[in-house]
C-alpha cells in the first residue's frame, strides 16, 4: 500500500486487529469484534477484538509482574530515554502508515493526521529528557544529625483509558510521560480508534521496551473500560473521555483509592474585545471551531465578542468560516473530516435544531453538508445566543459556534466563567493589561492569547472545574505519575528513648 499517495485506496478488506498484552499479539479466538466503519467514505476498514474482563485481568498480572521485576521500572533514566528517542524515530519512520489509519477511523483530513503524529514523535523525544532530568529534593538544614531526602519512584501500573477524537496525539501526551517516570500501562483506546494505539505497541516493542510494559486491551468501555477503572490491582487511572463517564469511572475506582487523572470536556470561551486584531481573531475563531470539526475538548465553542464589534465580527467569522475547505479527507488541502459517527453527526444537527428553536439565530451554516458519502457538517455559527440555551451550555463536540455578547471587561469574564466547564479559554486583545488580567481571572486550565489550540510538550494540559484534575505533559505530566517519598537519614550515634 502506497500510504502517502494522494489518493491512497481504501482497504479492500476491514484490517483484523489483535490485542496486546506481555509483548505479544493475542488473536480474537472466539470473542466478538466490531466492524468499524470509516466515518468519511461509509467502508469497513478495521475490525477490533471485543476483549473481556478476562482479558483485562491478564493484561493487568502481565503488567504487574513486570512492574515487580523492575524490567523498566528500575532501569536508570539514561536507560529510559534511549527506548523513548527510539520509539520517536519509530513513529516517524511510519508516519505515512500511522497517518493513513488515523484518518480512516477518525474522518480527520490527512493533512491533520500528519501533523499531529509528528507531533506525537516530539512528546518522546521530550519525555526522554524529563526521563533523565528527573530528580528530587534534599534538606540540609534539619540540624547536625539529620539529613532529610524527598525521592519519587514510580507509580506503578497505570490504567489509561482514550477517547476517539486524537487517538494517537493524546496517547503521546500521556505514555511517554508514564514511562519516562518508570510506570506500566495497560490501555484501553476508544473502541472507533484503536488501531494506531495497537501499532504503537509495536513501534515500543521494536525500540527495546521490555515486554508487559506497554499492553493494549481493546473493546467496550462498560466492560473493558469499568473493569480497568475497577481493578484493584490498578495503582493509578487516566481517564480522558466525557464529563458522563469520568463520573462513573471516579465512583468505579474508588474500591482501593487509586490516583485519578480526568481530562475531560468543554466549553471554551473566545473573549474577543473590541482593541483586537479583529482579522486575525476572526481566523483564529475559525480555526478554533472546525479543528477536528470541532470534536475536540478545547474547541472554542463559545463566541463571548463585545458589543461594539459584534455585528462586524460576526460578518468576518462567517465569511471566513464559508471559505474552510471540506471534502474528501485524503486531499491534503482539506481542512475539514468528516463527524465520528451517524448518531453523533444527528446530535449536533439536534443541538444545532435546538438553538433554532430557543430563538438563536443562524448566520451560516446550520445544518449538513452535501456529500456523496460520510457524515460532514457545515462551520455553524449561531448569534442572538442566551446563556441559559442548551447551545450556549453543553458541549456539543461540533463546528457549532454559539455567540454571546458583553459591555464591560467584568461581564465578558463573568460570560467566559458561566459555565460547568473550565479546560480552554482564548483572549483577544492588543491592551497587554487586559489580556493579563482577563487571563488571570477566566477559569481554564489552557488560556491563550492571540491565538488558539497552541501546544506542545512544555506545558502542561489539563482542566479547572467538571474539565477534570491532574495535568499531563511537561515535567508535571511526568511528576504526575510518581510518588513522592520523605526519608529522613539520622546520623551519629542514636539519643536512647529507654534508658
Ligand atoms: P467517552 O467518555 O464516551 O469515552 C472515552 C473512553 O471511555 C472510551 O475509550 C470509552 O470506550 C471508555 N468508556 C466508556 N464507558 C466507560 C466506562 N463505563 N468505564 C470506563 N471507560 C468507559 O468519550 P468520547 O466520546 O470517546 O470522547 C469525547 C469526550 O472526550 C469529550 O467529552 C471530550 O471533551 C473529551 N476529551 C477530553 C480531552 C482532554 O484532554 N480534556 C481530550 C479529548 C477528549
Amino acid at each position: 500500500m502506497n500510504y502517502h499517495s494522494n489518493s491512497p485506496q481504501l482497504p479492500s478488506e476491514p484490517r483484523q486487529l489483535g490485542f496486546y498484552v506481555d509483548g505479544q499479539v493475542r488473536d480474537r479466538g472466539d470473542r466478538d469484534v466490531l466492524t468499524r466503519l470509516s466515518p468519511a467514505h461509509d467502508v469497513a476498514v478495521s475490525e477490533t477484538v471485543l476483549c473481556t474482563k478476562n482479558d483485562v485481568g491478564e493484561a493487568v498480572a502481565a503488567a504487574r509482574k513486570t512492574f515487580e521485576s523492575g524490567a523498566w521500572s528500575r532501569w536508570s533514566g539514561a536507560e529510559r530515554a534511549t527506548v523513548l528517542l527510539r520509539a520517536a524515530a519509530g513513529i516517524r519512520a511510519n508516519l505515512d502508515e500511522l497517518a493513513y489509519w488515523e484518518t480512516l477511523e477518525t474522518g480527520k483530513p490527512i493533512s491533520q493526521s500528519r501533523a499531529e503524529i509528528e507531533g506525537a514523535a516530539g512528546h518522546y523525544d521530550y519525555a526522554a529528557g524529563v526521563a533523565r532530568s528527573l530528580h528530587g529534593d534534599s534538606f540540609n538544614n534539619l540540624g547536625d544529625d539529620m539529613f532529610g531526602v524527598v525521592t519519587r519512584q514510580p507509580i506503578g501500573v497505570i490504567g489509561l483509558i482514550i477517547p476517539w477524537n486524537f487517538p494517537f496525539i493524546i496517547l503521546a501526551e500521556r505514555i511517554p510521560y508514564m514511562l519516562a517516570a518508570g510506570c506500566v500501562i495497560v490501555c484501553k483506546p476508544s473502541e472507533l480508534t484503536s488501531t494506531t494505539t495497537l501499532r504503537m505497541a509495536e513501534i515500543l516493542s521494536e525500540a527495546g521496551m521490555p515486554a508487559g510494559v506497554f499492553n493494549v486491551v481493546t473493546g467496550m468501555g462498560p466492560e473493558v473500560g469499568q473493569a480497568i477503572t475497577e481493578h484493584d490491582d490498578i495503582d493509578m487511572l487516566s481517564f480522558t473521555g466525557s464529563v458522563d463517564v469520568g463520573r462513573k469511572a471516579l465512583m468505579a475506582s474508588a474500591g482501593n483509592f487509586k490516583k485519578l487523572g480526568l481530562e475531560l470536556g468543554g466549553k471554551n470561551p473566545q473573549v474577543v474585545f473590541a482593541d483586537a486584531d479583529l482579522a486575525d481573531a476572526a481566523d483564529g475563531v475559525v480555526f478554533g471551531l472546525c479543528f477536528n470539526a470541532g470534536q475536540c475538548c478545547v474547541s472554542g465553542s463559545r463566541l463571548v465578542v463585545e458589543k461594539s464589534i459584534a455585528k462586524e465580527f460576526a460578518a468576518l467569522v462567517a465569511d471566513k468560516m464559508k471559505r474552510v475547505r471540506m471534502g474528501d479527507v485524503f486531499d491534503p488541502e482539506t481542512q475539514l473530516g468528516a463527524i465520528v459517527s451517524p448518531q453523533h453527526f444527528e446530535k449536533i444537527l439536534g443541538y444545532i435544531e435546538s438553538g433554532k428553536q430557543d430563538g438563536a439565530n443562524v448566520a451560516c451554516g446550520g445544518g449538513a453538508a452535501e456529500t456523496e458519502r460520510g457524515h460532514f457538517v457545515l462551520p455553524t455559527l449561531l448569534t442572538d445566543v442566551e446563556r441559559s440555551m442548551a447551545v450556549a451550555r453543553d458541549e456539543i463536540f461540533g463546528p457549532v459556534l454559539a455567540m454571546q455578547t458583553f459591555e464591560t471587561f467584568e461581564e465578558a469574564i463573568e460570560i467566559a466563567n458561566d459555565s460547568i466547564f473550565g479546560l480552554a479559554a482564548s483572549i483577544w486583545t492588543k491592551d497587554l493589561d487586559k489580556a493579563i488580567r482577563a487571563m488571570r481571572r477566566v477559569e481554564a486550565g489552557r488560556t491563550w492569547v492571540n491565538t488558539t489550540i497552541a501546544g506542545g510538550p512544555e506545558l502542561p494540559i489539563g482542566g479547572f472545574k467538571q474539565s477534570g484534575n491532574g495535568r499531563e505533559t511537561g515535567v508535571y505530566g511526568v511528576e504526575e505519575y510518581t510518588e513522592v517519598k520523605s526519608v529522613h537519614i539520622a546520623l551519629g550515634k542514636r539519643d536512647h528513648w529507654v534508658k
